[in-house]
């Protein structure tokens, strides 16, 4: 992989990939999947792969600068790393932050599962149900 002389060069590449990725994934509000957001940094890298985002996405999740949101079958990535809450629209599958009100009451501890050997790496609510577009059908 790292030929020697052209690893700098590489390596330059690889870090504007990932902040180009990031820089999209930021302006953007809709929790996309990385197929979706490939296609936006395509525009800017064109001969950048889906494999290329996706591994970067992985990367950028493991940093703390993304998080990835499970949503059935696929992975929804959001920037916004702060701790908020998530509406599913289970017909059209997009996907809102939603303000819970939780400010106002205590968070709910997490479990103790230390002993168990689970690491909790995240913790959101995910709601679900129709959204304004899907519920008037
Ligand atoms: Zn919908
Ligand atoms: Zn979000």
């Amino acid at each position: 992989m790292n030929t020697p002389g052209l690893g700098r060069r590489a390596g330059q590449r690889r870090s504007r990939q990932r902040e180009v990725i990031l820089e999209e994934l930021r302006g953007l509000k809709t929790h996309p999947r990385s197929d979706e957001l490939y296609a936006l940094v395509r525009q800017r890298l064109p001969r950048i792969s889906l494999g290329t985002v996706y591994r970067n996405l992985d990367l950028l999740q493991r940093e703390g600068q993304a998080i990835e949101i499970y949503c059935g079958d696929f992975v929804r990535y959001d920037a916004d790393v702060s701790t908020h809450d998530h509406f599913m629209c289970r017909a059209c599958l997009r996907v809102w932050d939603f303000e819970s009100g939780r400010e106002s009451s205590p968070e709910p501890a997490p479990p103790d599962l230390d002993r168990d050997g689970f690491v909790i790496e995240s913790q959101y609510t995910m709601f679900s149900g129709t959204c304004p577009d899907c519920g008037a059908r």
